[in-house]
């Protein structure tokens, strides 16, 4: 399997890994666009947000969210999934973020 977040989830490669369940793995984004930067990930390869097969899946990925702004203690922060080139996805293997630590302007690049 050649995708670099599933790799992640193989253990493959490192990653600096702050949760995991049976669903989903999160990790701290490599080039971080705020003090808190962390990546959201369902452990079964889904390319992108709209091939989606079974949207149960985000109910998982949200509960990881929810999971992780309390073990982090996250207080005020941004969700972003980027689906396709023009909306600035470049992993494909779906990934929520989230963003947090500094304020975030809107709109958005
Ligand atoms: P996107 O542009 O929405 O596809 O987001 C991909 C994100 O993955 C970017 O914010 C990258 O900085 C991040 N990224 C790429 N490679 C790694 C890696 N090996 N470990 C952690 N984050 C990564």
């Amino acid at each position: 399997m050649s995708c670099l977040f599933c790799k992640i989830v193989n253990k493959e490669i490192p990653a600096n890994i702050v949760y995991e369940n049976d669903h989903c793995l999160a990790f701290r984004d490599i080039a971080p666009q705020a003090p808190t930067h962390i990546l959201v990930i369902p452990k079964v390869h889904v390319d992108r947000h709209s091939n989606i097969q079974d949207p149960a899946s985000l109910t998982l990925i949200h509960q990881a969210v929810l999971d992780i702004i309390k073990q982090e203690n996250i207080q005020d922060y941004r969700l972003v999934i980027n689906n396709g080139s023009e909306a600035g996805q470049t992993v494909w293997h779906l990934h929520l973020h989230i963003l947090s630590g500094r304020p975030l302007s809107w709109p958005p690049g």
